[in-house]
């Protein structure tokens, strides 16, 4: 696009130099038409050209010996410039070297040119007699000219804004989509197995000989029960964190100690860090860790970034720090995790969004977790930031005002 701009402005440069040598043709044909009018024999085609000085764009000389007469000078001008579809301003002067001015000077104002203002011919120094002719809205009239071109650049333009307007909502529609289809393929399965272990583990209870092995039947009741609570902890949290939006965040604010939120989230990760045999390492530098927020989003909030520096690590070390900084607060989760890519990290916060690789298809979730916790920093007036070396680990920054 920025190319066809490009070319497009390139080329109307050229039309503007072509309607310039046009005009400075048409004016040379009046200039030759005003000689044979006048019969003035010093002309001869051939060196016509020298007749002529343009000294500056709008300014045209022509020598001419004088003396001449005024009136038919005139009228023999108007006839040839409008004969030579000259139809701007123009303002002759007869310049008499002998007295060194102009001796006369006459606007000839184009028809349907309403600004006949007075305009003054620019001094001039010749050694030698001639007239001047001077158009003043010469620019303005060879734009004029250029009407259809500037039209059509403008069209383009449009047309080129659309479309990069249409690219624009075509990528973003696809990036929906895609994000969409993961979605459904996390949802999948993320229920599929508990599903298929409740179903057999329903298969088993419905034989009648379980009946007389009490232990079995308790095992069996007990995976339905705990698969079931799973599944509705995942409905729960779709429900919560998905389809909750920023204005339907209400929060209930109380004076939280942050250090104690932390080892609350920990405690709520227990099980995660045992699996996983998690390390945490603690750096709660902040001497009054005191600030007014909403208790259970902000255990949320960490839950989430210490749940992912888990998730995304194969050897999870994490570290957890608190810090103050003038009227704010800071914790960031630092992992030695799988880390993001560069290009994917203005991404992770939109919901939904997980990214496409293998090592994060293998962690379960659903992509709203961080869309959540942005949710609610901003709901603090907080902001989040997050610094990730691909391969190496990340480190999520939150500054929360106390
Ligand atoms: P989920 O973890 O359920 O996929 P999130 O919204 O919490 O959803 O995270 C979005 C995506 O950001 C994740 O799918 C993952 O690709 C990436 N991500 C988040 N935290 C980390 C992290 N600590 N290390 C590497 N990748 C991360």
């Amino acid at each position: 696009m920025a190319t066809i701009i490009v070319f497009q402005l390139v080329w109307l440069k050229k039309v503007y130099r072509l309607e310039e040598k046009e005009f400075n043709h048409n004016i040379v044909k009046t200039v030759r038409g005003l000689y044979e009018d006048l019969e003035i024999n010093s002309y001869n085609s051939a060196h016509l050209n020298e007749l002529i000085e343009n000294t500056s764009p709008n300014l045209y000389l022509a020598n001419i010996p004088l003396p001449i007469d005024k009136d038919s000078l005139i009228s023999y001008l108007q006839y040839e410039l409008e004969d030579n579809g000259v139809f701007t301003n123009c303002l002759l002067g007869v310049y008499s070297a002998d007295s060194s001015r102009y001796i006369y000077t006459q606007l000839m104002a184009s028809a349907g040119v309403k600004n006949a203002a007075s305009f003054s011919l620019p001094d001039s120094k010749s050694s030698y007699d001639h007239i001047a002719l001077y158009f003043p809205n010469r620019h303005q009239y060879i734009l004029g000219e250029m009407n259809f071109w500037i039209i059509s650049s403008v069209v383009l333009l449009i047309v080129l804004i659309l479309l990069a307007g249409s690219l624009f909502y075509f990528y973003r529609q696809k990036f929906v989509n895609e994000t969409q289809r993961d979605f459904i393929h996390s949802f999948t399965h993320e229920f599929k197995t508990p599903v298929a272990v409740i179903s057999l583990a329903a298969e088993v209870l419905k034989n009648p000989a379980i009946a007389e092995k009490p232990d079995k039947l308790l095992t069996y009741a007990g995976i339905v029960e705990y698969q079931s609570a799973y599944l509705q902890s995942q409905v729960e949290k779709l429900l919560r964190f998905a389809y909750t939006e920023p204005n339907q965040l209400h929060l209930n604010k109380e004076k939280v100690n942050l250090h104690i939120l932390i080892q609350e989230a920990v405690n709520n990760l227990g099980p995660l860090i045992d699996e996983r045999k998690a390390i945490v390492h603690y750096d709660l530098l902040a001497k009054d860790p005191v600030l007014t927020a909403d208790k259970d989003y902000l255990i949320i909030v960490i839950t989430n970034l210490l749940d992912n520096a888990i998730k995304y690590a194969r050897q999870p070390v994490v570290t957890i720090s608190t810090s103050s900084k003038g009227a704010a607060l800071i914790l960031s989760v630092e992992d030695n995790g799988i880390g993001i890519e560069k290009d994917q990290v203005k991404n992770i916060f939109k919901k939904f969004f997980r990214v496409r690789n293998g090592e994060t298809y293998t962690a379960k979730g659903f992509g709203i977790g961080l869309s959540f916790v942005k949710m609610i920093v901003d709901a603090h007036k907080g902001k989040i930031k997050v610094e990730s070396r691909y391969g190496k680990g990340s480190c999520f920054a939150i500054e929360l005002p106390v």
